[in-house]
């Protein structure tokens, strides 16, 4: 299998999976999708583990490249840990995709990137993971790269702009993990973190890497989540998917699972404020914007990286917006759905999947009764406890995971909004 950039007009080269994950982004700026889509060959048997399912259903991806031989030992390693699908009386089922180490779903995607990585290192050359977060995706590189020999990770994040508990995970790690807080936005980590990868002799001096959730070995394991929820629910009629979506990885992965033949319906994507690929949808006009924040901070992107991709999928803009459903959901609409989901099932859900809950609220009845719905369930409740607390009424129990992370010290290297500070902080 070959992987091309979304910005490709057929001049560049196709690159190897390899290639493309140790690359990140292609060439030209565009992200790498593979040249087709796998089908999924026919099988009976549903009962097998999440990672042999993994393994069988990513083959095609990993077709002809060098790690194939490694890919059961990769989705092993990456995956040891559940993706269970609970349901809620009289209501949807809930993909639960928050049992990793940071209690997100980004661990799915991290924990097989860094398994990817640690196989593709040819162990001379020291590599430098560098990552600009908004939250849950710095504490899952962290832990996936803890310790990795051959790997440094830096981490970029917001002074005061991520949960509490967010920056504990960011910041308690020591050994071969640094963490910055940033005085300035999110946007102003991903600025410096372009920045340093625009500059040669850094990048060749700290042998720096990319784990953007752009890098096509975060996206690929994402689709067996879908590949697994597709073959385990019951139910007459394919089953419909909601996605609470910020930078639209996440659909995308649907998406693909749904191309390569999977059991699945309808996909509905739920945003929070951040208007910009409702308004797409409504309207027809592509206007990317800058974010606003929000209760489900995840999710907070005007400007959709993986955009691109769904593009490249769909032959037109129609088509996406015929095949795809979106919904925005505003604060007061997430903060309602967590506290009456509280009180009508006794469980809590964070604010990305409050939006997901409450979009199949908004489905109508006899869609409802037409087939099984699927919410994913994008983080665990706890990881954004000042915001879930007050609204339950309650105090949330820890995931055991997530404790023992807090019972580190943690603290970040505060840095300018710029490449300079950090550059100073680290000695080059
Ligand atoms: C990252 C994230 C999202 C958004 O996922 P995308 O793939 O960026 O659309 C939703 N919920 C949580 C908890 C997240 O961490």
């Amino acid at each position: 299998m070959r992987y091309l950039s979304t910005r490709d007009e057929g001049r560049g080269a196709a690159s190897s999976l390899s290639e493309a994950i140790l690359r990140g982004v292609a060439a030209d700026g565009g992200l790498f999708m593979p040249e087709s889509i796998p089908q999924l060959a026919p099988s009976g048997s549903t009962s097998q583990s999440l990672h042999v399912l993994a393994a069988q259903g990513l083959a095609g991806y990993f077709e002809g490249d060098a790690l194939a031989p490694d890919l059961h030992d990769i989705t092993r390693d990456a995956l040891n840990f559940g993706i269970p699908v609970s349901s809620l009386d009289e209501g949807p089922h809930m993909l639960e995709l928050f049992h990793g180490p940071t209690a997100a779903f980004k661990d799915v995607g991290a924990r097989f990137l860094a398994a990817c990585m640690a196989r593709l290192a040819d162990g001379k050359k020291k590599r430098t993971v560098l990552v600009a977060t908004s939250g849950d995706t710095g504490g899952a590189v962290a832990s996936a790269f803890y310790n990795r020999p051959g790997f440094d990770v830096i981490i970029l994040y917001p002074e005061g702009r991520v949960s509490p508990l967010q920056a504990h995970q960011l910041g308690c790690w020591g050994a071969n993990v640094r963490a910055f807080s940033v005085a300035g936005s999110f946007d102003d980590c991903q600025r410096t973190v372009k920045e340093a990868f625009a500059n040669r002799d850094l990048c060749e001096t700290l042998g720096l890497t990319s784990a953007n959730s752009i890098n096509i070995g975060r996206l690929l394991p994402q689709i067996v989540y879908y590949l697994h929820a597709a073959a385990t629910i019951g139910g007459s009629g394919a089953p419909g998917f909601i996605i609470p979506s910020g930078n639209l990885g996440n659909v995308t992965a649907c998406v693909l699972a749904k191309r390569m033949g999977a059991n699945i319906g309808p996909v509905v994507m739920a945003f929070n404020a951040n208007r910009t690929v409702p308004d797409f949808f409504e309207t027809g006009e592509w206007r990317p914007r800058p974010s606003v924040s929000t209760l489900a901070s995840a999710m907070d992107v005007g400007d959709p990286s993986n955009m691109e991709r769904l593009r490249e999928i769909f032959s037109d803009d129609t088509q996406m917006r015929q095949a795809l459903r979106a919904i925005s959901v505003n604060d007061s609409e997430i903060g309602a759905t967590v506290t009456r989901a509280y009180a009508r099932w006794g469980k809590t859900w964070c604010p990305h999947t409050a939006a997901g809950l409450y979009a199949y609220e908004a489905l109508r009845e006899e869609e409802k009764r037409e087939r099984p719905w699927v919410v994913a369930a994008t983080a665990h409740a706890a990881k954004f406890s000042e915001v879930v607390e007050p609204l339950v009424g309650a105090g949330l129990e820890m995931p055991v995971a997530l404790a023992r992370l807090l019972d580190r010290p943690a603290g970040g290297v505060p840095i300018g909004a710029d490449l300079q500070s950090l550059m100073s902080e680290l000695n080059v």
